[in-house]
């Protein structure tokens, strides 16, 4: 090659590389703490002032939220959880007669599997999220009088802003489904300012919608038992991913993982699956289901992800194997190598 066709090659290559980044959308990002847990809002291709503005009052508003939902801290949740306990009516926290009317609608669907009410039987086995876990399981029958009581979120009147309980053992704890409920809020509150495409992601948790750029957004759904990443989803539009899993908060005891996701029937953590991976629109719908699969088990998971209007899921049971919705498989890239035992099953 010559100096010259050299010169023109060089120029060539910076012109194209110029033109890519004259291309490359912006994007802004930012973390920060809520709900125990770190929270990631992205944005792509909004000025990042406007992008920086719109994230600011996303941390704001999770702050807000994780402050007023706390169960048992001085919080707006904790004097409502106070107040069920007398029968008598009183005014509900504005922000969390919403939460608690979408709530109670998931709750019937799931069949009582996913259920916000049983607050005290969270605290009894240290699993609310300002606890540290017991380091053995409570005593049986303390575990099986709050199960006799039998908590609902049916058992709350609700009357304009006022409510009250008609059963004294109902204790709110929306550990399972507050943030899924808070990136709708959140999403919502991008879209207002005009942002088309964005992902906010609470620990794996997201809800993400448009695209990354001219690609799609890829998340990683971390491997039960260690490992890193089992498998990567691809989604774009507007969807959310949650995943519910035995190995959040957990503690051994005699050679036995006693873990967060409490079956209501039982009192006792659930068993048969180590991690429910749900992929639908809202949040809010996806949390409540992850936990409500998780709870159902081996079993039963594939009639209440119907009974919940849920299609995409992937469930991972003890022995490692994997077993998903043929919905769910169109998404779905195995990062492991092998990849594991997989069927692909229809739901009722
Ligand atoms: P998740 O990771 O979304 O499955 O939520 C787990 C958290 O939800 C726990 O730490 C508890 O605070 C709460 N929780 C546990 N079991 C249930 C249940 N069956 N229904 C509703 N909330 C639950
Ligand atoms: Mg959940």
């Amino acid at each position: 090659m010559s100096w010259r066709q050299f010169t023109w090659a060089a120029l060539l290559v910076a012109a194209l590389l110029l033109g890519a980044c004259d291309t490359e959308p912006p994007v802004t990002s930012r973390t920060f703490l809520a709900f125990g847990t770190l929270v990631e809002v992205t944005i792509v291709g909004t000025e990042p002032k406007q992008a920086e503005q719109a994230i600011g009052q996303v941390q704001q508003e999770f702050e807000y939220m994780h402050r007023t939902w706390q169960p048992w801290d001085a919080s707006a949740l904790a004097r409502m959880n106070m107040l069920l306990t007398t029968g008598a009516w009183f005014s509900a926290a504005p922000s969390v007669l919403p939460l608690l009317q979408q709530a109670a609608e998931l709750e019937r669907a799931s069949g009582g599997r996913f259920n916000p009410a049983i607050g005290k039987l969270i605290k009894l086995w240290g699993f609310d999220e300002s606890d540290q876990p017991t380091a053995q399981p409570p005593p049986k029958d303390e575990i099986a009088s709050l199960v006799a009581a039998k908590p609902s979120l049916a058992d709350i009147e609700i009357d304009g802003i006022r409510v009250r309980s008609t059963n004294p053992a109902v204790a709110l704890d929306f550990g399972a489904f507050a943030k899924g409920y808070g990136v709708d809020r959140t999403i919502e509150l991008l879209r207002r300012h005009g942002i088309e495409n964005a992902i906010i992601n609470a620990g794996g948790d997201l809800r993400a919608i448009g695209s990354h750029g001219d690609r799609a957004w890829r998340i990683g759904i971390r491997a039960p038992r260690g490992g890193g990443i089992l498998a990567a989803v691809e989604i774009s539009g507007d969807q959310s991913v949650f995943t519910s899993g035995d190995y959040e908060r957990f503690f051994e005891f005699q050679g036995q993982r006693y873990h967060h996701i409490l079956d209501p029937a039982t009192g006792y953590p659930a068993r048969g699956l180590t991690s429910v991976t749900v992929m639908t629109r809202e949040g809010a719908r996806a949390d409540a289901a992850a936990t409500a699969l998780f709870v159902a088990g081996p079993d039963h998971w594939r009639q209440v992800a119907a009974d919940m209007g849920v299609e995409r899921v992937m469930v991972v049971l003890a022995d490692g194997s994997v077993q998903m919705t043929a919905r769910m498989a169109e998404h779905m890239h195995f990062e492991q190598d092998p990849p594991p035992q997989t069927t692909v099953v229809s739901t009722p």
